[in-house]
Formats: C-alpha cells, structure tokens, sequence
C-alpha cells in the first residue's frame, strides 16, 4: 500500500490540485477500492458516504446490479467501435430513449461525445456552425452569465464566468458577451443582441458556483426573450440531468424546451464518461445539403460500453420507480438541514431536488473553512468536496433515508468541530 502511494506522490498529477500539499510526506491520499450503493470503501477498509456522488456523477448508487450486467454483456460482444463511419445498437438505442425522455418535445436528435465540457463544446460549435452556413455570418457570440460553469476544455471555459476555472485568467475561446441577470438582457444594445447565436445557462442551480438557485421563473422568461429574438437557447444539464432537481431534467419544471440539451455526468448513471447532445430538426436540418457536415467528434464517441451503462440506467430509472421516490427523499433532505440552521456558522442553505449547499460564514483569508469541515467530516464517515464556503451535499438519487441522516450528522459534526 505504502509503495504505492509512493508511485502515486512520484509519477500523478491531479485535477485542480495544489500538488505540493498532496505530495507533502505528512499526507496520506485517500485511495477508493470499491464501492457499493451509497458506501465507498478506502485502503484501510474505511467506508465512507458518498455525499456528492463522486462529483455529481452518481445516480443510482455504485454497483448496481442492472448497470454492471448492462456493462459485462456489452463487454461480451465489443468495447468499442468507431462511430465514425459505423453506428451500433447501443447507441441507436439510447439515442430514442433519451428521445422519449422529453415526450412531444422538438429535441429529436442525439449528438454524442465524451463528457460535459465536450457536450457543450458541441452545442455552442453546432449553434455557430449553424448561424453561418445558414445566413448569419454575423451571429457569432454567446451570451453567458457571471458565475456560471460550462466546463475545462478551451471552449467551454471560455462561456465561464468564475475566474479561477480559468487558472491563467486569461479570457480564450469564443467570442462571449457575458451578463450578471436577467434584467441586464434589457440593457444589451440592438448591436450586441443581433451578433448573439445563442445563449448559455445552467437551468434552475448555478452549481460550480456554489448552488447557486435562480430565481424561479427565470428559466421561462428567457427561453421567451431567446425565441422572440430567435436565439438558440442551450442548456447545460450536465449536473441537474437526470433527476438530480426532482424532475428527470430541470427544464421540465418551467415547461422550458431549449434547442440544445446538454447531458453527461449522470447520463450512465456515473459509471462510464459518456456525453450527449440534444438538439432539434431545424438545427439538424441547416446540416443537410450536399458537402455539408457538423465538423467535430473524438475518437471515443458513442463508445458502446458507455452507451450500454446509460441504457441500464434509464432502466433502473424505470424498474425501480426512482423518480416516484424522489418527492420523500428531497422533502427529508429540507427537513434535516433545517436542523443545520441552529449553529451560528451556517448563514445560508440552498436546495434544488437532492442538491444541497451550506453557506458558512467565510472565516479569514486563506482558512480554507470549507475544505477544513469536510476534511472533518471525513472522520465521521462522509466524502463530499466544498464550493469555496458553500458545503455541498449531493447524495446518489438511491440514498436511504438512514443514510441521508447520517451525512447531515457528519456534517454537523465537522461544522462543529471547524467552527
Ligand atoms: C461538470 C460540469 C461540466 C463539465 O463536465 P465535465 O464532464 O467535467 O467536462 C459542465 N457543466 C456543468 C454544469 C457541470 O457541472
């Protein structure tokens, strides 16, 4: 074990990770050797809640039967294949699945790719593509607001709007009119709002910035300001897809449907990296005509292992009625951090469906609060990362009401002990 978290300190390198303080001789890495349900285990045989899904990944708790069978059958025939060229069953299926998600809806078409900042990749470069080939060269920005988060790859990062995600700070990437609300839409001059393709928002909670909740209604009024102004509404659902507000997606509860649907973290329940984007037949159709193509795809698109785990999930979906379960869980969950709301450090607490965050007051420069608290609630048996001061708790949709109680307990305890 020792060796090798020697090889580890010696040879990774981790994602947003001050390295120096990980590779400190003081600082055992806490290595993940399995997982069941909502119960991770470490190299010490430590089990541990998995409060935030493994980075709101995980939907139906990890292992689960359906999915593994799902995954070893495909295995039995073929890893993957190219969908460049060549289609497959998986992918064919999932792709009408994903279809009748959104019953009577215009998004009738599925893009595939890798992860979240691929999805969005795709659906701001479709939305581009489609402006200029199609008669409006002139419509090449994309309206995003402040704080938001789309994801890492050059592109994606470029529509975000929390500055640390950009590490050298520099702004890259597609041209980005960027606004603080709604209202500011109001103040856009005629010129601003006639170069917008599109505009990109994160439906209902602002997570990487620490669940942030829009105001409700605001989803509404502008999928009605973009289609006044036929401007391409994308959604980034990568975090609130699959029934992580309470409603398989977020938009469904201000009966929004946007041109671009973008899904990944839970789309194979968190088992596999699979991505998708939706959008409609007018987008598809602005593709068709004889030498034209959407350019963009990577190598493992549609993988069938990825594609096979997303259709044992929709299954899970329906077998077990996991939806039908959710209004108990989430009242539950408002229920027991109301109780948080007694100790003095916490000012603020968010909820969206099963995604929780607990504002603290923020302590001095550079303590690090958030971090501190969940490293001690560790000790008391639970895993979750914090936004800055905002405690995240965001467990797999599967979590028992036993457990749910458990992480709001260790998360009082490591305010308690932090504060
Ligand atoms: C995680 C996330 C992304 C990026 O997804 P990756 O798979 O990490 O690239 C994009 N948007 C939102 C809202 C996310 O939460």
């Amino acid at each position: 074990m020792n060796d090798l978290l020697q090889l580890e300190k010696s040879h990774l390198w981790h994602p947003f990770t001050p390295m120096q303080a990980w590779c400190d001789e003081a600082h055992e890495p806490l290595m993940l050797v399995s997982g069941k349900g909502c119960m991770l285990t470490d190299q010490h045989g430590r089990e541990y809640l998995d409060g935030n899904s493994s980075i709101w990944t995980n939907i139906h708790g990890h292992s689960h039967p359906t999915i593994q069978a799902a995954i070893h059958a495909q295995l039995e025939r073929v890893a993957h294949t190219s969908f460049l060229g060549f289609t497959h069953e998986p992918a064919i299926r999932l792709g009408k699945q994903l279809v009748d998600l959104l019953p009577d809806s215009a998004l009738t078409r599925v893009f595939y790719s890798d992860n979240g900042s691929t999805a969005i990749e795709s659906a701001m470069r479709m939305a581009l593509q489609f402006w200029k080939q199609n008669g409006h060269p002139g419509r090449d920005t994309i309206l995003a607001f402040e704080r938001a988060y789309h994801g890492d790859t050059l592109g994606a990062a470029s529509v975000g709007g929390i500055p640390i995600f950009k590490g050298s700070g520099n702004d890259f990437g597609y041209r980005v009119q960027r606004v603080p609300c709604l209202e500011a839409l109001d103040h856009l001059t005629k010129e601003q709002t006639s170069r917008l393709a599109a505009v990109i928002v994160e439906p209902l909670v602002q997570g990487s910035a620490g669940m942030r909740m829009w105001p409700h209604g605001i989803l509404a009024a502008l999928s009605a300001w973009c289609r006044e102004r036929d401007i391409f509404l994308i959604l980034d659902e990568v975090m609130t897809g699959f029934g992580r507000t309470g409603t398989m997606f977020a938009c469904q509860q201000e009966d929004v449907v946007p041109d671009f649907l973008c899904l990944a973290k839970g789309l194979t329940g968190g088992c596999l990296p699979l991505a998708a984007t939706m959008t409609t037949e007018r987008v598809f159709e602005g593709f068709l005509g004889t030498g034209r193509a959407f350019y963009y795809g990577h190598s493992y698109t549609a993988n069938q292992l990825g594609c096979a785990a997303a259709l044992g999930s929709l299954q899970v979906f329906r077998e077990e009625r996991v939806m039908e379960a959710l209004p108990a869980k989430i009242q539950l969950m408002a229920g027991l951090l109301t109780s948080l709301r007694d100790l003095p450090a916490v000012i603020d607490i968010r909820q969206c469906g099963l995604i929780a965050g607990i504002e603290i007051t923020p302590g001095s420069p550079n303590e690090q609060r958030g971090v501190k608290i969940c490293l001690a609630a560790r000790k008391h048996g639970l895993l979750t990362r914090p936004v800055e001061d905002t405690l995240v708790l965001m467990p797999p949709l599967s979590v028992t009401d036993s457990e749910m109680q458990r992480m709001v307990h260790a998360l009082r305890l490591g305010i308690e002990e932090v504060c």
